[in-house]
């Protein structure tokens, strides 16, 4: 055991691997339509793999367009009942939910680590507690729907079509549905083809909430199950979160129809650090801003703004820091960084940092040993970057922070909103005043204080520019799934 600092000790930990023995998988999931898993139409199943071993985990259904088309069907049966339900009886379905994942949440903690290759103390304490919060949240606004559209007379949009990603699987299906269903929509929401198997246990879920049928309706698949989801006539509204390109796939689709749009997209979010930071809590928040679920966040701080006075003195203690992460078994409780969700994820992750190498960034990657099988990338910090690199410019959506510096104030607003992106923001200053003014200057839809990552049902989250349009989250999350009638 090494001493360094009175407060910073090195030392080996033991395996704390969680168990797998309480969770219960099938061998094949159905697609979740009118209350019931069904077989596929075209009998189509494919794998899902886990991430951190390359193993088979379970095999589910593809949704393909007959699907999608029985989908829509059952969906629209399935509004006007429920559309009419009385607001307090749908808050009531919606707190079963709530306490049902609560219920259930060891064992969908691990099935989420399992599936998409996170730590599993990231699943257990972040993703599970607040998809249930989500379900609360809304839960409480379901009755109340009037106070959060400035009293004006609503109604919901009917059936909602909604795709989401594989970074926080059940964490985005709440997102997306509790807000729907809150306001008297049914939705049809279509999981990543990585990581389907909570968002099946959600249906399950569901099931046991005695949910009317047709109200949510769970379609694994791949992108083109999500492309017909989208363009299906019937769906009233779409809601997306994943990338830029898809989005502008999506958004020229959708373009001259009347079928409502939110886009939840890409990022590339500048972590400031001014010289009066309090920079051992920087430190923590850039490697939570940038390494929290491998990267994989949409938000994450992955370019860093160092001013030029603290700049050695950071980049000093970040890489120190980084060198205590813990890159391994998800399944570890002590695990920092686990696996990389797929091996196509992985590679995109290495074209960008061959990227960053070629264009002339100086490259560190921490040493650790990385398992041999599943898909691995060890945290990575580039110094002696300019704004106009690649891994300055785009999205990695990886362990990979770039570095990049700033004398003055204005000219870190100026670099910070120097992006096709808006989505969010951090800013790390003693001065009350220099923060308050730095966030108004900033084009981004969250802008985080002395931290970053902080996710709560309450506030809304939601990007500008490339990042995408619409809110989700407390009282503005509640907008995008009416209609005002006057
Ligand atoms: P995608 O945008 O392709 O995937 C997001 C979701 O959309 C998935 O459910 C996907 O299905 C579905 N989808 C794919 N193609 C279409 C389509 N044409 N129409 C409708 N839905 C579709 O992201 P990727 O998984 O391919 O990741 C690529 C990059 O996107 C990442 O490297 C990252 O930079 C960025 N990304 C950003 C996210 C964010 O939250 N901002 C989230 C995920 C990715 P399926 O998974 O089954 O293909």
């Amino acid at each position: 055991m090494t001493i360094e600092t009175r407060t910073s000790i090195v030392w080996d930990y033991a395996p704390a691997p969680e168990s797998a023995d309480h969770i219960r998988l099938e061998d094949r999931y159905g697609l979740f339509v009118n209350g019931q898993f069904r077989e596929p139409r075209d009998g189509r199943y494919f794998p899902t793999i886990n991430p951190a071993t390359e193993e088979p985990i379970a095999e589910v259904a593809y949704g393909g367009p007959e699907d999608v088309t029985a989908a829509v069907e059952a969906a629209r049966a399935a509004f006007p009942k429920w559309a009419a339900l009385g607001d307090l009886e749908r808050a009531k379905y919606l707190f079963r939910i709530a306490r049902l994942i609560q219920e259930r949440s060891r064992e969908l903690a691990v099935v989420e680590t399992l599936d998409g290759g996170k730590p599993l103390r990231e699943s257990r304490d972040v993703d599970i507690p607040l998809a249930a919060a989500h379900f609360f949240h809304y839960a409480g606004w379901a009755d109340k729907l009037l106070y959060g559209v400035n009293a004006r007379e609503v109604r919901p949009l009917g059936v909602v079509g909604q795709v989401v990603p594989w970074n926080f699987p059940l964490l985005m299906a709440a997102w997306k549905l509790a807000p729907a269903l809150a306001c008297g929509n049914v939705a049809i929401l279509k999981p990543a083809e990585t990581t389907p198997l909570t968002a099946l246990l959600l249906a399950e879920i569901c099931q046991e909430a005695e949910l009317p049928p047709g109200v949510v309706t769970i379609l694994p698949g791949d992108g083109s199950t999500g492309a017909g989801l989208v363009r299906a006539p019937g769906v009233d509204k779409v809601a997306f979160t994943g990338s830029t390109a898809v989005g502008r796939d999506i958004q020229a689709a959708l373009a001259g129809t009347n079928t409502h749009l939110t886009l939840e997209l890409g990022g590339k979010s500048a972590n400031i650090v001014f010289e009066d930071a309090a920079l051992d809590q920087a430190v923590e928040g850039i490697v939570n801003g940038i390494f929290f679920n491998q990267g994989h966040v949409c938000c994450a701080g992955s370019r860093l703004l160092i001013q030029e006075s603290v700049r050695d003195e950071v980049i000093a203690k970040l890489w120190q820091r980084m060198g205590r992460l813990r890159v391994g078994d998800p399944m570890d409780k002590n695990t920092d960084v686990g696996a990389i969700n797929s091996a196509e994820q992985l590679e995109r992750i290495e074209v960008l940092v061959a990227a960053g190498e070629e264009e002339g960034a100086t490259r560190r990657s921490i040493a650790c040993e990385l398992p041999k099988r599943g898909y691995w990338f060890a945290p990575t910090l580039f110094t002696d970057v300019s704004p106009a690199h690649r891994i300055a410019v785009e999205e990695i959506f990886g362990p990979v922070v770039s570095v990049l510096t700033f004398r003055t104030q204005a000219e870190a607003i100026e670099k910070a909103n120097n992006s096709r992106y808006g989505l969010a923001a951090g800013i790390w200053t003693d001065k009350g005043s220099k923060a308050f003014e730095v966030a108004s200057a900033l084009k981004a839809g969250v802008v985080w204080q002395n931290t970053y990552n902080h996710f709560d049902p309450t506030a809304a989250f939601g990007g500008y520019k490339e990042s995408g349009f619409g809110r989700e989250g407390g009282p503005a999350g509640l907008r995008p799934y009416l209609e005002v009638v006057r």
